[in-house]
């Protein structure tokens, strides 16, 4: 079970959290700043390099622990999103990837010297239709010029490269609409110099998300990952992995609100009792708790079935929506504990409240996990 097999894990991450107390991360939101000290931590000691292989200079361990990983920082008040992002996003130049590729790329994001933590897919036409994008990837010589729009693409400022997806080949000359999009590695401050221009867009969570514009930025061809024309389905591949990883973010959320919430239905004293004490309080908590607790189960389960490299699609999104879920019905019964003090920044309960709502919409929204799960667990008519 994860609990055991992962318990000096889980030690060594939270030792590391607490020396990034809640105030930090109350500054980091009120500042809208990156979490600079605290990524720099993590990189140095080793975490964000969990699913490199040690022969890359990684650690090599399973989505399980990453899982794990991410969820503490959650748990202790953080927010994991930039530490999934440079743990995460180079999947998929390491599963497709050439040789040379990952020995240029990988040491490096291993020992955080390079920051690859910006991914570049969603479009302001296409939405959630990722096959409709419209960036486009034309090949001129040795080198492709990148035109078009993103839009929502965060951590730009503080990333080395972008793993962007675009059009190679226009969607009326292929048979089927998930083929002819490519992955390329953008290099970001050269783009800046060459065509490539970011607009931040202020959202409810510091999260540092942008609009991007390309006119006709340049990549060199070796910067190309894996096939022309096979991008889409080397994206697909990696989100099972993914899903769990947001699933483990979740749990972390939740343990957050269900720690502070009960610490302070406890100690809370009204009406000569403590509110913990009312079932009015008491229940929803018990219930957020039965429901984190479940979603926990299915984590694991989709962890463990992924990193015996067994199928786990239905495992991956059931945990990601359950846990999503589960998070989201904790955050609402702590800020009902906390009545007025819910809505104070101090008690960090709105902040994180306002985090975790995120996580039913992005990297992947509840209706479409739903559909998947209609579709393709159910056997139902494909609805989109
Ligand atoms: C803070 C933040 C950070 C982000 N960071 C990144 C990033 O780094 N890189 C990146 O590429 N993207 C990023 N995103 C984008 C995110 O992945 C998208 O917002 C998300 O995938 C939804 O796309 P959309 O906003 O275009 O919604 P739309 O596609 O317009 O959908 C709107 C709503 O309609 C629903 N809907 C659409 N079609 C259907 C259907 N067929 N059936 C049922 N419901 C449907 C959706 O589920 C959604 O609820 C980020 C978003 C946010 C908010």
């Amino acid at each position: 079970m994860i609990g055991e097999e992962s318990d000096d894990l889980r030690e060594g991450v939270r030792q590391l959290c607490r020396r990034f107390p809640t105030e930090y991360w109350r500054r980091c939101d009120q500042e809208k700043k990156y979490p600079e000290d605290f990524v720099g931590a993590m990189t140095e000691a080793g975490y964000l390099a969990a699913l490199i292989p040690e022969k890359y200079g990684g650690s090599g361990l399973g989505i399980h622990e990453a899982s794990v990983i991410l969820e503490e920082i959650n748990r202790a008040g953080g927010n994991a999103a930039q530490c999934h992002a440079q743990m995460y996003t180079m999947g998929t130049v390491l599963r497709h990837g050439s040789d040379a590729q990952k020995s240029w790329w990988l040491p490096g994001i291993a020992d955080g010297s390079i920051r690859l933590q910006a991914f570049g897919i969603t479009e302001p036409g296409a939405g959630s239709d990722t096959t409709q994008l419209e960036t486009t990837a034309r090949r001129k010589g040795s080198t492709y010029e990148i035109r078009g729009q993103k839009i929502f693409i965060s951590r730009v400022q503080h990333s080395d490269y972008l793993l962007l997806l675009a059009r190679t080949t226009p969607i009326d000359r292929v048979s089927r609409r998930t083929e002819g999009l490519s992955v390329l590695m953008v290099d970001l401050r050269n783009a800046l110099k060459h065509g490539l221009s970011v607009q931040p867009i202020d959202t409810m969570i510091n999260h540092e998300t942008n609009a991007l514009f390309f006119d006709d930025v340049p990549v060199p061809v070796e910067y190309l990952i894996g096939e022309e024309g096979e991008g889409f389905s080397y994206i697909l591949d990696g989100l099972n992995a993914e899903r769990i990883l947001i699933a483990g973010e979740c749990l972390g959320d939740g343990y957050f609100f269900m720690d502070r919430s009960t610490a302070y239905a406890r100690e809370r004293v009204v009406f000569g009792r403590p509110i913990g004490q009312n079932q009015g309080i008491q229940f929803p908590l018990a219930r957020a708790y039965a429901h984190l607790r479940a979603a926990d189960l299915m984590r694991v389960r989709a962890a463990e079935r992924f990193d015996r490299q067994e199928p786990s699609g239905e495992d991956a999104n059931l945990a990601k929506l359950l846990a999503s879920e589960a998070s989201w019905e904790a955050a609402n019964a702590a800020i009902q504990t906390f009545g007025g003090y819910g809505f104070a920044t101090e008690y960090d309960i709105e902040r994180k409240f306002r985090e975790t709502r995120l996580f039913q919409v992005a990297p992947i929204s509840t209706n479409l996990i739903l559909t998947y799960i209609g579709e393709h667990v159910l056997q139902l008519p494909r609805s989109y």
